[in-house]
């Protein structure tokens, strides 16, 4: 049997009597130095967290708590690892180290990839809504009517249209949208809810190459496919998208507008996000009785005007980094059968 002294303190109160309780493995006794006995079978007790340094308290079922004087004392045995633990010199300066790590981790790496993940189970709603938000910021912000001729326009739509057709997608979905544009230069971007913007200036630079930019357009299509803006967008608002996912409230779902316009105005694209889209193209050229090289023809075309007209091409082509190994992957593209 234990004998331990210590102080009985009233529920909600700093008043206290000393006491002395016994504890056997199925009962405990408190006994005041006034000599008032009190008998509680040990289950109905609740024991406090064993925290190194202090005594483990023990709460009776009218909400009195025990404070045993003596402070490494323990009722149960359980918490013995978590204390020696703490005790734990290296094991301290470990988790000191480990934890920012380790939160650096959930927030940074784990989080975004989860949120990423994530989009493909948000409804096409929200894409949607995010896709016309951002359109109009971006229109307000960098594009200007469009100033091509009617002609050149109807036979660009034809191309498109032919195109949406064999690759069986939605006319509804994907809309071709012409426009000027100082900031985007000679350049085609999409917003996450299927609509493709073109600029003038891309236009006019491939003008004599319609099936370049055929291929341009089944790339841009492959960025919408493979959801990349909303992918971009959901890792910057991480916790926003995960939340929304968990417990599917979509309020906070509008901080992806920004996401995705910035990351649109800034096309933040990884490598592999581009590599997606470019195989995209390039099977679906070669699927559709095109050839892969007219994508090649595109970025060659850039490239060479890069060298003449460092200003339009080079803003298409830092966006679209290593050019030369994406010529080279069109022009040797064969399909898997
Ligand atoms: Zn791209």
């Amino acid at each position: 049997m234990q004998k331990i002294t210590g102080k009985l303190y009233s529920a909600g109160s700093n008043a206290s009597t000393n006491c002395t309780m016994h504890c056997c493995s199925e009962q405990l006794t408190l006994v005041s130095d006034d000599g008032v006995e009190l008998l509680m079978p040990l289950a109905d007790v609740r024991l406090g967290i064993a925290i190194s340094g202090q005594a483990q308290d023990i709460t009776l079922p009218d909400a009195r708590r025990f404070l045993p004087d003596d402070v490494n004392f323990r009722l149960n045995s359980g918490s013995e690892f978590i204390e020696r633990c703490e005790k734990h010199k290296v094991l301290v300066l470990s988790s000191i180290v480990l934890c920012p790590l380790l939160l650096y981790w959930l927030f940074f790496v784990a989080v975004p990839n989860m949120a990423a993940s994530a989009v493909t189970l948000l409804p096409q709603s929200v894409a949607e809504q995010t896709g016309e938000q951002s359109m109009l910021m971006i229109e307000k912000l960098a594009l200007e009517p469009s100033e091509l001729n009617p002609e050149q326009q109807v036979e660009i739509n034809v191309l498109w249209q032919h195109s949406l057709a064999q690759l069986q997608l939605d006319n509804e979905k994907y809309r071709l949208g012409f426009y000027r544009s100082d900031y985007f230069g000679a350049n085609a971007f999409a917003l996450p809810h299927g609509q493709i913007v073109v600029t003038d200036a891309l236009v006019k630079k491939l003008a004599d190459h319609p099936k370049a930019l055929r291929a341009v357009l089944l790339h841009e299509i492959g960025h919408v496919e493979h959801q990349h803006s909303m992918r971009i967008a959901a890792q910057s608002v991480a916790s926003t998208v995960a939340l929304a996912v968990v417990f599917g409230d979509l309020q906070g779902i509008a901080e992806l507008t920004l996401g995705v316009g910035s990351a649109i105005m800034q096309q933040q694209f990884s490598q592999d996000m581009e590599r997606q889209a470019d195989d995209f193209a390039l099977y679906n050229l070669e699927k559709h009785g095109y050839k892969a090289a007219d994508f090649a023809t595109a970025l060659r075309l850039i490239s060479q005007e890069r060298k003449s007209e460092q200003d339009d091409w080079s803003k298409y082509l830092s966006t679209h980094p290593q050019v030369e190994s994406r010529i080279e992957r069109a022009l040797h593209y064969q399909q898997a059968q």
